[in-house]
């Protein structure tokens, strides 16, 4: 549920909600017996709420009543909830289950994947796959973590802290703000 919540939003602004979220419903089935209405008051502040409202009761619905109350573990089948694309499949699958069946590409992961000159994609399917040639498996799930924490701190979006960078002398990217390697325009977004 936090999850889908979190699309478009900032973990700060989905933590917030989700303690009194999940002490009023504190089960799949909680959320399945609401209607998307009763629950827009709750996510309303994580934005998008009429939407992530219909998506999260009805992913509840479906989890209640075609997967026996158990979110299930398999890229085939979480693609079939509603507000579940494949990010958030990944997430669920890597950071829950464990399960490495591919690489979460968000907002930090684009950036930088392109700034390090691993993809030229820029559209998420194309980036995760190419992600997924150049990472060994066993390093998906974890890296994913380490490129969000990374874009996070250091690698932002508009000013970059090169300086402080231990990548900096493995990075091209066109919008770095302090640089001891040759530059490459188009690495950038
Ligand atoms: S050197 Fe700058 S642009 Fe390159 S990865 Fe580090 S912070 Fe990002």
């Amino acid at each position: 549920m936090a999850t889908i919540l979190s699309a478009q939003s900032t973990d700060v602004n989905v933590n917030r909600v989700t303690p009194e979220l999940f002490r009023k419903y504190p089960t799949v089935a909680d959320f399945a017996a609401i209607t998307p209405e009763q629950l827009e008051p709750d996510v309303r502040s994580t934005g998008f709420f009429r939407n992530k409202s219909k998506s999260v009761v009805g992913a509840a619905k479906r989890v209640v009543s075609e997967f026996g109350g158990q979110v299930p573990d398999d890229m085939e089948r979480l693609l079939t909830l509603p507000g579940v694309a494949r990010k958030t499949a990944n997430v669920v699958l890597g950071s829950w289950f464990g399960k490495a069946e591919g690489v979460v590409v968000d907002t930090h992961v684009t950036r930088i994947a392109r700034r390090l000159e691993l993809t030229r994609n820029t559209d998420a399917p194309k980036i995760e796959q190419d992600l997924m040639k150049v990472i060994p498996r066993e390093k998906w799930i974890l890296f994913a973590h380490q490129i969000i924490w990374h874009g996070r701190k250091l690698c932002i979006a508009r000013r970059p802290k090169c300086v402080d960078c231990a990548l900096e002398n493995i990075c091209h990217a066109g919008d770095k703000t302090w640089t001891t390697v040759e530059v490459h325009k188009s690495a950038k977004l």
